[in-house]
Parts: C-alpha cells; structure tokens; sequence
C-alpha cells in the first residue's frame, strides 16, 4: 500500500514536469490530493490561477463545473478532470432552458449565476459570482433586479447583507450544507461553548443565523487562521479539516456534523490523477459559441471583484 502511493507519488511527479502540467485541487479534496497540487484553493481562486496559466496542461481535481471553468477560462490549455462522474448535484439542478424560461418571466432582471452551474447556464448569464465574492461583485453591479441561480441559500444570505437588491431565487441548494439542521448546530454548540462557530453560506439561513462568522471555505480559513480563539466548529465540506488543521496546530477543530461530506468530492485519488496524466483523461471541451458567452459572465466576475 505504502509502496503504491510513493510509485503513485513519484510518476505524478513525473508526468506533471514532463507534460508542463499543474495539479490544481479544491479545498474539499481529499488529504493526499491537496498534498501533491500545485495549488488548494476555492473556485474563485482557482479560477483566478487557471486564467493566468502558463502550463499547457491543467489536471483539475474537483468537480465538472470546476473544470468547465478552467476550461472556459484558458481555452488554450488542455484541462483534464481525473474522475469523469465527479459532477455536483446543485449544479444539475438548473438547466439553460430553465433559465431562459425564468428571464422571460422577469424581463429586466439581470442574471447572476454561481460558479457551480454548467457552461450552458453561464452563457445564459450576465455575471458569475463564487461565494468569496458574492457580495462584492452584487453590490458593485448597479442593477436592483436580480435572478440569482442555483443556490437559493447563498442567495437568501446575499440578499440579508443587500436590502437595496431584489432577488429572486432560483431553488436549488447543496446537498451536502443544506442537510445541517438547527437542532445540530445547538447540540455541537452546547457540547463545545467556547468554540466559534464558522459556516459557509450554502448552508439554510436558519442555521446561517446561529454562526459566529459566515464566509466561504477561503474566508473560514483565513478568519480561524486569523482568530485568537482556540476552537471553532467547523459548517462546511470535511476537506477543509485537512488545511486547518495542518496550519493551525494549536488550535482545535470539530467538523459540524460526521457526515458532512461532498461524495463527488471525494471521488478523485492519486490512482485518478496518476491515470489522467498518463492518459490524457477526461479532457474538458466547451463548444465554442457557448465558450464565448460563458466567458463573458466569467470575466465581468473577475472584473467586478477585483
Ligand atoms: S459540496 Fe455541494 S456545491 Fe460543492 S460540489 Fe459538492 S454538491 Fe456541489
């Protein structure tokens, strides 16, 4: 076993130098997929990292949509997703066609769309967001009416920190941070009374109201890193564990629930990684008209939350 992952180790190593290749990795992978990336970070990081690319090849561990955007975002590369079926279920929650039907419904709205959508749905939008800018780029953008897709509760909790925006909500949500209940986070608070409890805003806004600090995966890092409490409860992914606790050893963590964990993030190993490189798998491609409209909401993003 052991011998395997330093065989595993030692080729991705090779590969990568040998194919100009970055391994780049979400924050929910797993341990020993964010230890041989070139980078871990959100999608709005990462996205930042794979529009500035100077590799030819991006192996990207996370999610479609995730590698859709890296593609969309340096078409010139090749951008491959080690696991073909790691996909995310609130991305399939909105179709292209569903949307159009919702902006013929609301015609002087504008469309903000959450990165975690398909290249389809992007280029049926005036303007991504990620959940580290959310509330930049929507309270940079001057339009009032607002069609905010798919996640109704990063949305609900934009709209509580912008009361001058009207937004309407499409209705999908995360599987994996919508399944925290109230009665879970007073448990977890009554057993640990002087942790701080951090949470990602995919999370209901009733238990977005009982936090002590909401951010994305980026900001709960950054403000436990920052903190000088010792404990925090932790409402997000499992993955992010790894980087706290390897960066904050005098601290402790508890993850919020046990379960709390993203399947299709979970799927990519260094078998995967080591087979895509090999292999050239699962290359991304984005039919370029859509390409092209897919861009722009991208680059308005980039250009609003600078
Ligand atoms: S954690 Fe949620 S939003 Fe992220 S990939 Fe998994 S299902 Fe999709």
């Amino acid at each position: 076993m052991v011998e395997r992952k330093d065989f595993l180790i030692k080729e991705i190593n090779r590969l990568r130098k040998e194919k100009d290749a970055v391994i780049v990795a979400h924050t929910y992978q797993i341990g020993e997929i964010q230890d041989i990336a070139d980078i871990v970070a959100d999608s709005f990081a990462l996205s930042k990292y794979c529009a500035s690319q100077k590799a030819k090849v991006i192996v990207f561990c996370g999610v479609n949509f995730m590698a859709e955007s890296a593609k969309i975002l340096a078409p010139e590369k090749m951008v491959l997703l080690p696991e073909r079926t790691a996909g995310c279920p609130m991305a399939d929650m909105i179709t292209a066609e569903g949307l159009i039907e919702m902006k013929k419904q609301h015609p002087n709205a504008v469309v903000v769309t959450y990165i975690n959508s398909s290249a389809e749905v992007k280029a049926e939008s005036d303007v991504c967001v990620t959940s580290s800018n959310a509330l930049k780029v929507i309270r940079a953008m001057p339009e009032k009416e607002i069609i905010f897709a798919p996640d109704k509760n990063l949305g609900a909790y934009v709209a509580s920190q912008c009361p001058e925006k009207n937004l309407i909500l499409w209705d999908g949500y995360c599987p994996t941070h919508h399944k925290i209940k109230v009665s879970e986070v007073l448990e977890i608070k009554k057993l640990h009374p002087d942790a701080l409890f951090l949470i990602h805003p995919e999370c209901t806004p009733d238990v977005v109201k009982l936090a002590d600090f909401v951010g994305s995966t980026k900001e709960i890092i950054e403000y436990a890193k920052q903190s000088i409490a010792k404990k925090f409860v932790i409402g997000t992914e499992m993955g992010v564990m790894h980087q706290l606790k390897n960066e904050n050893q005098e601290k402790t963590f508890y993850l919020m629930a046990s379960g709390l964990m993203c399947p299709n993030m979970k799927k990519t190993t260094l078998e995967s990684v080591y087979n895509s490189l090999l292999n050239n798998v699962f290359e991304i491609n984005v039919p370029k008209d859509i390409l092209i409209r897919a861009r722009k909401s991208l680059d308005r993003m980039l250009e609003l939350s600078k």
